[in-house]
C-alpha cells in the first residue's frame, strides 16, 4: 500500500509484510542484504515442506513439477531484466561467482596479453579479484577508471582511457558505497565504441530501479538474489546468447555434459554447460517469489520511495556540522558519512545500542576507501520496509554520537 511521508514523496509502507523486522529496529543495511518479506520464506517453505525433488533427472512427476518450477523461475528472470531468452540466464551462487565464471570461461578462452580491461576506482572487490587473477594468468592489463568528485564514476576519464587494446568494460551499476548510479547506456556505446564488451555488476541496481539489459545495451549483466529480498546462495549471470554460447564449461561435473567418456566428453548447450552439479533448487524458487514481490510494488515506486529517504537522510546528517557526506545527492537508496574524530565501528556500535542497525568498514571496496581517504565509512542504506521513522532515528542516533564524543 503506498501513503505519504509528509514530504511529498510517495512512500511503501510494507514493514509488516517482514517478519524478521521488530518494531523499533531501524533495519538499514540493506545493500549487505535485504530482508526477506513473508511470501518469499513462504515460497521457500513450500518447496521444502510440499512439493521438494530434484530436478532435470527424475523420471517421476515430482521431479518433473519441480523441473517446471526450477526452469519458470529461469523464464521469470529472463522477463525481469529483459533478456531475450531463458537460456541466457545462467544460476549461480551470486553475483560474486558468477564475475568469476565470466572471468575464468570468457576472459580465460577470449582474452591473451597485451589486452586490457577497464574498471573504476569504486568497484567491489568482486570485481576486481576475478580480474587480478585473470591478469595474474593471462597477463592482461587492468585500467581503473576514476570518480568524480561528487562520487560518480568518471565516463569522459573513461572514454579518453579506452583504447582498441581493451576487451572489457566491467563497472558497478550502482555503487554499494556511494549509491551512485552509472549511466549505462553510455558506458555500454563507449565500449562497444571501441570493440569491448560491457559487464554491468548489478547487486545493488536490481533491488532498486528496473533494469532492462537490451535497452542498456550491455553484454553481461550479474546479481544477487539475497540483495532482492530472495535467498542467499543464489544469483543470476545473464549474458548475451551468442557471446555465452562461445563460453567454454569453467566447472565440470554432472547435469553440463552431453556425453561423457574416459577419452571425450561433450557439453550440454548454454546455460546448463554452467551449472554443474545439483543446483540450489529452492534458490530459484525463492528468488522467482521475491521478483514477483518486487515487481507488484513496482520497481520505479521503490526507486521514487529510496530515493526521498535518501534526500532525507542527506538534509538531515547534513546539517549536523562534524558530518561528510560521500556520493551524489541522487544516490539510489545508499548514503555512506564520517563522523569528523569518530571510527566508523564506534558509531555502529552507538548506533545498535539506539536499535538503528547500520554497517561500518570498507565495504569490499578498498580502493575506493583510499580514493576518498578514509580508512571506513558508516553506511546507512534502505529497502521498501523503511520509512522516515527510520531516519529520524538514525539522525537521533548521530546526535548522540556527536554529544558523546562532544
Ligand atoms: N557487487 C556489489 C556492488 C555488491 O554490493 C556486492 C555485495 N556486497 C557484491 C558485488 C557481491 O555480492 P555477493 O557477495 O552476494 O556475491
Amino acid at each position: 500500500s503506498l501513503s505519504r511521508n509528509g514530504r511529498g514523496a510517495e512512500a511503501l509502507d510494507l514493514l509488516a509484510d517482514f517478519p524478521a523486522i521488530p518494531g523499533g529496529w531501524a533495519y538499514l543495511d540493506t545493500a549487505a542484504t535485504a530482508q526477506k518479506p513473508q511470501a518469499v520464506i513462504d515460497a521457500i517453505a513450500r518447496a521444502y515442506d510440499t512439493t521438494y525433488a530434484t530436478v532435470h533427472r527424475g523420471v517421476y512427476q515430482r521431479s518433473a513439477d519441480m523441473t517446471l518450477a526450477y526452469e519458470a523461475a529461469r523464464k521469470r528472470v529472463a522477463r525481469f531484466i529483459g533478456a531475450a531468452s531463458a537460456d541466457e540466464i545462467v544460476f549461480v551462487r551470486g553475483a560474486t561467482e558468477g564475475i568469476n565464471l565470466v572471468a575464468e570461461s570468457w576472459g580465460g578462452s577470449q582474452l591473451k596479453a597485451g589486452d586490457r580491461i577497464l574498471l573504476s576506482t569504486l568497484e567491489h572487490h568482486s570485481n576486481i579479484v576475478p580480474w587480478q587473477l585473470l591478469r595474474d594468468r593471462t597477463g592482461i592489463e587492468i585500467d581503473v577508471a576514476p570518480l568524480t568528485g561528487d562520487g560518480r564514476i568518471d565516463l569522459d576519464a573513461a572514454e579518453a582511457m579506452l583504447t582498441e587494446r581493451h576487451k572489457l568494460v566491467a563497472l558497478a551499476h550502482v555503487s554499494n558505497v556511494l549509491g551512485s548510479v552509472l549511466d549505462a547506456k553510455r558506458a555500454a556505446a563507449m565500449a562497444h565504441r571501441v570493440g569491448a564488451k560491457l559487464l554491468l555488476d548489478g547487486c545493488q541496481a536490481v533491488p532498486r530501479m528496473a533494469v532492462d539489459v537490451a535497452e542498456i545495451g550491455c553484454d553481461f549483466y550479474v546479481f544477487s538474489a539475497h540483495k532482492l529480498y530472495g535467498p542467499t546462495g543464489f544469483g543470476v549471470l545473464w549474458a548475451r546468447g551468442e557471446i555465452l554460447d562461445a563460453m567454454p564449461p569453467w566447472q565440470g561435473g554432472g547435469a553440463m555434459i552431453d556425453r561423457a567418456t574416459f577419452e571425450r566428453t561433450t557439453y550440454m548447450p548454454a546455460p546448463a554447460r554452467f551449472e554443474a552439479g545439483t543446483p540450489h533448487i529452492v534458490g530459484a524458487l525463492g528468488l522467482h517469489a521475491a521478483i514477483d514481490y518486487v515487481e507488484a510494488i513496482g520497481l520505479d515506486a521503490i526507486h521514487a520511495h529510496e530515493s526521498a529517504l535518501v534526500r532525507m537522510t542527506r538534509e538531515r546528517l547534513g546539517a549536523i556540522n562534524s558530518v561528510r557526506l560521500f556520493g551524489p545527492d541522487d544516490s539510489a537508496g545508499i548514503v555512506s558519512f564520517a563522523i569528523e574524530g569518530v571510527h566508523p565501528h564506534d558509531v555502529g556500535t552507538i548506533l545498535d545500542e539506539e536499535r538503528v542497525a547500520i554497517r561500518a568498514g570498507h565495504h569490499c571496496a578498498q580502493p575506493l576507501m583510499d580514493a576518498l581517504g578514509v580508512p571506513a565509512t558508516a553506511r546507512a542504506s534502505f529497502g521498501v520496509y523503511n520509512s522516515a521513522a527510520d531516519v529520524d532515528a538514525l539522525a537521533r542516533g548521530i546526535e548522540r554520537v556527536t554529544r558523546i564524543f562532544g
